[in-house]
Parts: structure tokens; sequence; C-alpha cells
């Protein structure tokens, strides 16, 4: 345990010494408190695909299992395996993103550029689902950004939202300029964020629905990760969000 008490209660020097102490110490307990935390959720994630998997392989493999059932086990497993994938690539990025020293890489963007790289990424996938895809704002506005960040950023967004709509929904993008900053806003129709549940969604691995994002293939890191990108640009990011009627991000960022 690290906690350390300092018998120094003097105004003077010493005492404000020891009283940095006592508050660096209960920081760090409350960061190996955190690490652990991170730690067993990162293997609870882990268990939970590869539990499927292996049980899964093991009827795939019995000879009285039927061809048909065969085939939908594996399908089962591909699924899984895919889901572990992609919480690798979370982990990854996240892990790259909290390191010390980490930097986004700024340049001079054209944000009509980006918003277009994002729009052509996204909708292939949006027509899966014909989805009314709106774009609104426009004008010469250059960013200093990291422009594959604020990429990931919005199509991470824009993603979430194609995930929780309907069919032939609504998505809106809004690009709206103002005299410092300039903001995004993305917004949908789809199921919604209750209430209770919108403080916690930025959080490492919290999802609203477990069983309901599990078949959607999200491992909840999406937006901690967003939302360290936005920080790391001394950006805000916003959401608003009534249950059954649809959520909006808007995301505010530094033209500098
Ligand atoms: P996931 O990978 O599970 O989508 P995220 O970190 O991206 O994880 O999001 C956390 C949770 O917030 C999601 O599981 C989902 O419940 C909720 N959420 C995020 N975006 C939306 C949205 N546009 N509409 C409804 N729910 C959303």
């Amino acid at each position: 345990d690290l906690s350390i008490q300092l018998n120094v209660n003097t105004e003077d020097e010493l005492g404000e010494l020891a009283k940095s102490i006592e508050d660096l110490a209960e920081k760090l307990d409350f960061m190996k408190r955190e690490r652990n935390e991170f730690l067993s959720s990162v293997a609870h994630e882990l268990r939970t695909p590869l539990t499927f998997i292996k049980g899964y392989a093991d009827i795939a493999n019995r000879s009285t299992t039927s061809l048909e059932d065969k085939t939908q086990y594996l399908r089962i497993i591909r699924e899984e395996s895919r889901h572990l994938t992609q919480l690798m690539e979370d982990l990854m990025n996240l892990a790259q993103l909290e390191e010390n020293g980490f930097k986004v890489e700024k340049h001079q963007v054209l944000i009509q550029e980006l918003i277009n790289e994002v729009v052509s990424k996204v909708s292939g996938v949006f027509s899966e689902k014909r989805i009314n895809f709106l774009i609104s704002g426009e004008g010469n506005f250059y960013a200093n950004i990291d422009f594959m960040r604020i990429e990931q950023v919005l199509v991470n967004l824009l993603m979430n939202a194609y995930k929780y709509s309907a069919d032939e929904s609504d998505i809106k993008l809004a690009f709206i300029p103002e005299k410092e900053n300039f903001k995004i806003v993305i917004s949908d129709k789809g199921e919604g964020i209750p209430e209770q549940d919108l403080p916690y969604i930025f959080e490492r691995f919290y999802r609203v629905d477990k069983s309901r994002t599990r078949t959607t293939g999200g491992v909840g890191l999406g937006l901690a990760i967003v939302q360290d990108i936005v920080k790391k640009h001394n950006g805000k990011i916003i959401v608003e969000s009534i249950q059954n009627q649809g959520t909006t991000f808007i995301i505010e960022l530094p033209y500098s």
C-alpha cells in the first residue's frame, strides 16, 4: 500500500512539503487502482470471445455435429475473432494515445477536404442501410489539426450513428465555422442514449446495453479514443441525446 502518513503539521515549507508528498501518495494510489480496474476490464473483454471460440470449436469438432450446425458455429467463431481483432486495434490505439509525450501531428488542413474524405469513407457503408446522409456547411476554412486523427474521430462518430440507427434513417454532418473555433455536428435519429448513461459513455469499455453492442461489434473504447484525440487538440466534445429520438455529438476545435 502506498499510503503515507507524515506527522508534520506545521505551516512552514516543511509542512507544505509533507502535504505535497501526501497528495502524491494519494494520486499514485488512485493510479494504481485505475490501472488494476483497466487490466481486469481488458481480461474480461478477452475472456468472453475466447470462451465462445473455444466452446464452438469443440462442438464443431464432434463427429456427431451436422454440417449445417458446423457452418453456424464457424460463423460465430469468425465473428468473435473479428471482435477480438477490433479490441486489439482499439487497445493499441488507446495505448498509443495515452503514452507520455504522444503528439498529434498538426498541419494546415482544408476542413472541406477532411469532410469530403470522411464522407467518401462512410458513404459505402451507409448505403447498406439506405441512410439518408445530409451534409451541410461550406467555405474555405483552414485548421491546424492532425488530419488522420480528426478523420478517425469523425468516422468513429458517424459509424456509431450508423450502428444505432434503423434502415433509411437520417444522419447529418454539419460544419459550423465560428470566430476562433469551428464546430462539427454529427446527429442521428437512432435509438438514443438513456439519460443515466450519458455521463459515462466516454469511459473506457462503457456500453449502454452490453448484449446489444455485442452483436453490433463495439467494445466500448471508441468514444474514449475520440475524446482523447479531441482533448489533444484542445477541443471539446459534447453529447446530447434523447432515447428513441436520436443523438447529437458536437465537436468544437480551435482553428489553430
Ligand atoms: P462501442 O464500440 O460499443 O460503440 P463507444 O465507446 O463508441 O463503444 O460508445 C459507447 C456506448 O455509447 C455504445 O456502446 C453505445 O451504447 C453508446 N452510443 C455511442 N454512440 C451512440 C449513438 N450515436 N446512438 C446511440 N448510442 C450510442
